[in-house]
């Protein structure tokens, strides 16, 4: 109602352009109207947030959008973004911001889903702050998870390189250790999954994602999950299923509004 309001005092000298505003005024309530739950997932690498999104999707239906698996996808396509954006990818920095936002615009633009989960976006500040103008978010969800446990859990994983098998000694251990299971050929051990590159890694999360926590408890939308709130099954190995359950908690309601 008071988008209409305003509209109209907006007619003036130019009724052509007031009425492209218009439409555009309402092509832009209306694709926020169809997007019911808008919600940010956020966590280090290693910290679960796969595990968390996958069971999102289950639950609530959302459309996954990640902008990892996108242009992992891009770089097989050989697409003209896939070529600019593999060399940054493959050297451990972010891709453009001008290039990541607009893959993500016209990712958003091919669906109609009523739910949305952004994940490994935004990254940056120029990132959240663009996609703002665009899509209302609903919650952003914060998963912590302390640094020596990744650690311990990344550094535990052995690929087959052929088939990039993987392999986890605490869960999931090949049947003769340092062997893959199909051919018997030797496991490694990943340089970036090493000690020492997964505490960079995490640093450099830290230090990205400082801007955007900011940025969302600002709004009020933050949510933060250390899984704390069921200590039994944190001691047990199972922090994600711990932070699920928090993360539930808060997500029931705003899908049943
Ligand atoms: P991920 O699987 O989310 O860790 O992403 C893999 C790589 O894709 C990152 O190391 C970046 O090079 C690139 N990437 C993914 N998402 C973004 C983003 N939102 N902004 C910039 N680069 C990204």
């Amino acid at each position: 109602m008071k988008r209409t309001c305003v509209a109209i005092t907006g007619l003036g000298s130019n009724p052509d352009m007031f009425a492209r505003r218009a439409l555009q005024k309402f092509a832009n309530f209306a694709a926020q109207q169809r997007r019911d739950v808008t919600t940010i997932v956020m966590g280090p690498p290693g910290g679960g947030k796969g595990t968390i999104s996958k069971r999102m999707i289950k639950d609530y239906g959302y459309l996954h959008i990640s902008t990892g698996d996108i242009l992992r996808q891009h770089v097989r396509d050989k697409t003209p973004l896939g070529e600019k954006a593999a060399a940054f990818m493959n050297s451990g920095a972010l891709v453009p911001d001008q290039l990541v936002i607009q893959m993500v615009l016209d990712e958003l633009s091919k669906h109609k889903a009523e739910h949305v989960l952004f994940d490994g976006f935004p990254r940056t500040k120029a990132q959240a702050d663009e996609l703002d103008k665009h899509i209302k978010i609903d919650i952003a969800l914060n998963l912590e998870v302390p640094t020596e446990e990744i650690v311990s859990r990344i550094s535990g994983r052995w690929t087959h390189p052929a088939s990039g098998r993987v392999y986890a000694y605490d869960f999931n251990p090949p049947k003769v250790p340092g062997k893959d299971d199909v051919t018997g050929e030797p496991l490694i051990q990943r340089d970036d999954d090493k000690p020492e590159a997964v505490r960079k890694r995490l640093a450099t999360y830290a230090e990205q994602t400082a801007p955007l926590i900011k940025h969302y408890d600002d709004k009020g939308v933050l949510k933060s999950f250390t899984g704390d709130n069921k200590p039994d099954l944190v001691a047990a190995g199972r922090r994600s299923d711990a932070i699920y359950e928090a993360v539930k908690q808060v997500l029931d309601p705003l899908h049943k509004k």
